[in-house]
């Protein structure tokens, strides 16, 4: 292993009894992306594509990946190659985390609710659908994401989505990871393309002639992915998105019971993702806190994406407590991605959260299970957006459709309640629609 020059800074170390609300609302507040610039890059990469289609996203590909392809379509003679390249112990371990993903998603599916009766004659109930074409993205780069093909398929195809497509950028010599076409093939993905980047957003979003128009555009991505989910999703007739996103991050509420060697391995886990990651520490304990930063520096400087995990331990920070609660209070104003309580009564935190997108409970809970394998999904709201968002579901890839039926008992029953709300709004063909109804000796 190479040992890495040490850390030289510490984390920032915040004393929340110290602080005022406003300095609280700031620590909170994530780092402000760039948007302007970016915003308009990716508005004329949409636009083009929506413009020329495949000619454009083929030019797009050229541009920004380096690469010139026959077929943007991933062929049969590529599953099959893939395939062939895919070891015995990595099927193993794919179908063992896709079998854990399944039994867990499942286990929040429904399709019809009980028919309740509102009131004497007027009886409802709600039926899912699934969204018939949905679209995933992969990010390419340097890790090739074998997890976020399982967390998105799987749902995506309990759901019973009808078409389900993946675009992800190639190498440079134009191939996928073989572990992604592996997961594609095996978990219900229909077509393949290599298209990365906004182009890649723009092709789901618009169609081409190869790419099909999809309903909703799922998967996480750089800032381009992610400004031009943004945009496509607020254009006219665009796709829905599973919910906007930032940088990803990390809460950890540790308290003395807590141990330092697995509270600095599960910082790091969060913080080797990008150098935009945040890591927060909450502690009750200036010891446990200091033992962390002494650990931090040891554990870190083995690793192999060191320098990495040393730009986003700048974004990162400790906060240290009074008490529990005080830590507790912090989170749900910080509303983490990943939230990890390592006290001695988790379960005791845990009704109290209010907004996180994914809690892991106790000493043992590592985040790094729940990224690939334990059964929850890790497509989560990032950058405070827990507060009104959730990550990836079954439901993310339904809709909820409502049925009413009004028998003659109902009509009767409603009629004085809706032909006056009616009027009040005036709407007075609203009234008349019920009261038509009732004078027909024939109902
Ligand atoms: P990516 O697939 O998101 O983006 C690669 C594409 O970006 C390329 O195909 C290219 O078309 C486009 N691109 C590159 N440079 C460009 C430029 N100058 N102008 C326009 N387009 C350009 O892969 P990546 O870049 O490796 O990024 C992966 C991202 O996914 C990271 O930012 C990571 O944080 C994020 N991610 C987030 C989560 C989460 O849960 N929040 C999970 C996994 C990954």
């Amino acid at each position: 292993n190479v040992i890495h020059n040490m850390m030289t800074s510490k984390l920032a170390v915040h004393f929340l009894h110290h602080l005022s609300m406003q300095d609280i609302e700031q620590l909170v507040k994530r780092n402000k992306l760039e948007q302007r610039s970016l915003r308009k890059k990716v508005q004329s990469i949409l636009d083009d594509v929506q413009r020329k289609g495949d000619k454009s996203v083929l030019q797009f590909t050229r541009q920004f990946d380096k690469v010139t392809l026959d077929s943007q379509l991933v062929l049969d003679a590529e599953f099959t190659q893939a395939e062939n390249l895919v070891s015995e112990n990595m099927r193993r371990v794919i179908t063992t985390a896709a079998q854990n993903i399944q039994t867990f998603h499942k286990s929040s599916f429904w399709e019809k609710s009980p028919v309740v009766e509102t009131t004497a004659g007027i009886l409802c109930h709600s039926e899912t659908r699934p969204i018939q074409k949905v679209g995933l993205y992969v990010p390419g780069g340097s890790a090739p994401l074998i997890s976020t093909v399982l967390m998105l398929a799987i749902p995506a195809k309990l759901a019973g989505c009808q078409e389900i497509i993946l675009c992800t950028p190639t190498d440079k010599k134009g191939n996928i990871n073989p572990h992604i076409l592996f997961a594609a093939k095996h978990y219900g993905i229909t077509k393949v393309f290599k298209i990365g980047g906004a182009q890649a957003i723009a092709a789901m979003a618009y169609g081409t002639s190869t790419v099909p128009k999809v309903f909703k555009i799922f998967g996480p991505g750089n800032q381009y992915v992610t400004m031009a989910k943004q945009l496509v999703s607020s254009a006219e007739n665009g796709p829905a998105i599973d919910m906007p996103s930032g940088p990803t991050e990390q809460l950890i509420i540790a308290d003395s019971t807590a141990y330092p060697k697995y509270v600095t391995a599960d910082m790091l886990s969060q913080a080797e993702h990008g150098t935009d990651s945040q890591v927060i520490l909450a502690t009750t304990s200036v010891q446990f806190a200091e033992a962390v930063q002494n650990e931090l520096v040891e554990q870190a400087s083995v690793l192999p994406r060191y320098d990495i995990v040393a730009q986003s331990l700048k974004n990162s920070f400790i906060v240290i407590g009074q008490s529990i609660s005080n830590l507790i209070a912090f989170a749900n104003l910080y509303a983490p991605e990943h939230l990890l309580i390592q006290t001695q009564n988790p379960e005791d935190i845990a009704s109290k959260i209010q907004n996180a997108g994914s809690v892991f409970l106790g000493h043992l809970s590592a985040e790094s299970i729940g990224d690939y394998a334990s059964g929850p999904n890790h497509a989560l709201p990032t950058y405070g957006y827990a507060r009104a968002y959730s990550g990836v579901s079954v439901a993310s890839f339904q809709r909820i459709i409502t049925f009413q039926k009004i028998s003659k008992t109902g009509l009767t029953t409603i009629a004085d309640t809706v032909t006056s709300l009616a009027r009040a709004e005036g709407l007075e063909a609203h009234a008349r629609a019920v009261e038509i109804r009732l004078s027909e000796k024939s109902v």
